[in-house]
């Protein structure tokens, strides 16, 4: 049953509106835990989307951490595996990802993301020993990649869920650009990819869903670049006192992040990044997160605080309407 909420709660909505003459070709799947859209317009569409849909299926036989024969399952059980060269491209892309967003990004942390089974059918609250008894098995040192080699120390193990999906949009991307695709939007559970313009040239619309509500709180008109949103009211369960734990863990503290955000939406030229970068900003909180893009460069934000403010980049404040009966307060961080 829980599979089924993803869509509804996927918090980037594409607003679609067709390929102009000719109708747009779609496909949807379910994949990577989460429902996926993918839409292409223009000769080859068809055979892109299947070759896109058989990638991201691919994939995730290599990164899941629910298959048993996946590479990242052999990797956390073995303690050491011979990886699929994109196994271990993932991999080293997420250490220097942990490296630039100073741990807040760890793949590392799964033996935590396992204690809380957030996504899981039985999440609960660990007692503190538990999760102090797992905080030294956390670290990117602790993961040894040599080219397609890996390995871990005793007890540690990886999970590449904050950043798969993003992994795998950039994929998809590569299917359409290999095909000539010039229009199309992708949407891997909240992970966009928009190729191009709609075909009449005006550029795609993206929404950022509220986290508080069913609508959307912002709507981007974008072309030709990647948005992902991480937020806290995406996956989450209710504990017996009420109190509601999420899915993003601060791999300081080893317990969901303590956000004054509510979601960060980031938008660049790489869809790995971009998911990366989103959990770990969540993580960060707003003014950490500013202070990153500012050091940083290189990609665009939209945080949603829970003080109900809408803060983008300047880069953006073109492509941003807020939504029309939302009660968020619009500000541009300052650069
Ligand atoms: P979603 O997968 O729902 O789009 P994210 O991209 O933010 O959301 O990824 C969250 C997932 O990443 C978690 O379910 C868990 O598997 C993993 N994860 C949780 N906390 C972290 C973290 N601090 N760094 C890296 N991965 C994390
Ligand atoms: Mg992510």
């Amino acid at each position: 049953m829980r599979r089924f909420w993803a869509i509804a709660l996927s918090c980037v909505l594409l607003l679609l509106s067709g390929c102009g003459a000719a109708a747009p070709e779609e496909l949807t799947l379910f994949a990577m835990d989460t429902y996926m859209t993918l839409t292409a317009c223009g000769d080859g569409a068809k055979d892109a989307l299947e070759e896109a849909a058989q990638r991201i299926n691919a994939l995730e036989q290599l990164f899941s951490r629910t298959r048993e024969d996946s590479d990242v399952s052999r990797l956390n059980r073995q303690g050491s595996a011979s990886l699929h060269p994109e196994t271990a491209e993932l991999l080293a892309l997420s250490l220097s990802c942990a490296e630039a967003t100073g741990g807040a990004f760890d793949v590392t942390v799964a033996p935590l993301v396992s204690l809380w089974n957030v996504t899981g059918d039985t999440p609960r609250v660990p007692a503190r020993e538990e999760i102090d008894a797992l905080m030294p098995l956390v670290g990117v040192e602790h993961l040894h990649l040599d080219g397609t080699s890996a390995s871990l120390d005793e007890g540690c193990a990886v999970d590449l869920g904050g950043i798969a999906k993003g992994y795998a949009s950039d994929q998809v991307a590569a299917i359409f650009a290999a095909r000539g695709i010039r229009s199309g939007a992708v949407s891997l559970g909240g992970n966009v990819y928009v190729c191009g313009t709609r075909p009449d040239g005006t550029p795609w619309r993206v929404a950022v869903q509220d986290p508080q509500g069913a609508g959307y709180a912002c709507i981007l008109s974008l072309q030709d670049t990647f948005a992902v949103t991480s937020g806290a009211y995406q996956r989450n369960f209710t504990a017996p006192d009420g109190t509601v734990y999420h899915h993003i863990l601060d791999p300081a503290t080893g317990a969901p992040a303590q956000s004054d955000l509510l979601s960060v939406t980031v938008l660049g030229a790489s869809g790995s990044v971009a998911d990366a970068y989103s959990t770990a900003l969540f993580v960060m909180g707003q003014r950490q997160a500013e202070a990153f893009w500012r050091a940083q460069g290189g990609f665009s934000l939209v945080l949603i605080t829970a003080d109900g403010r809408v803060r983008c980049t300047p880069d953006l404040s073109e492509q941003l309407t807020l939504s029309e009966d939302t009660s968020y307060v619009l500000e541009v961080i300052s650069p």
